[in-house]
């Protein structure tokens, strides 16, 4: 099911994720025990789950959200077709972010032809907060729904 790769590949997959336009998912934790998802809108079912809420931004939290330079600004619609979470809508020809939808992956920065689309990092106050280890992260979810763990 699985293979050993190199930090090398690893980084060129993460590259061909984000050419096509996949969203890089990860866990919120520090720590060597990582995983790192590349989903799409479509398939990824907790993706399309947020995607129905009216703020997934509030569900699948980052510290960073995107915003348009509507000055430059050419209104191609390339940042609406990358963009999963439909966070991005035209108004009078120009993009425009609802930040309560953003979930700060990037995607649509990548692509956008005149670099009119920032991430601008939150207020520190805004911040996600960043678990110690997979272990502190557990711990806190089991915590806020009620349960021990190790779960029994
Ligand atoms: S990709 Fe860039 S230029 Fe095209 S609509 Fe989006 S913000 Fe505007
Ligand atoms: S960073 Fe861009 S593509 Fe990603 S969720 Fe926000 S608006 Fe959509």
């Amino acid at each position: 099911m699985a293979r050993e790769i190199s930090k090398e590949e690893a980084k060129q997959v993460l590259m061909k994720a984000e050419e096509d336009g996949l969203v890089h998912c990860s866990s919120n934790h520090k720590g060597d025990k990582m995983f790192i998802c590349n989903c799409c809108g479509c398939h990824c079912k907790a993706l399309a789950f947020i995607t129905k809420h009216d703020q997934p931004g509030l569900i699948a939290q980052s510290n960073y959200y995107a915003t348009v330079d509507a000055d430059t600004c050419e209104g191609c619609e390339t940042c609406t077709d990358r963009c999963q979470v439909d966070a991005i809508q035209m108004k009078d020809e120009v993009a425009s972010i609802t930040h309560d939808r953003c979930i700060g992956c990037g995607l649509c920065v990548s692509t956008c032809p005149t670099g009119s689309i920032s991430m601008i990092h939150k207020q520190p106050d805004s911040l996600s907060h960043i678990f110690a280890d997979d272990n502190d992260l557990i711990q806190a979810r089991a915590k806020d729904t009620g349960k021990a763990f190790p779960f029994t």
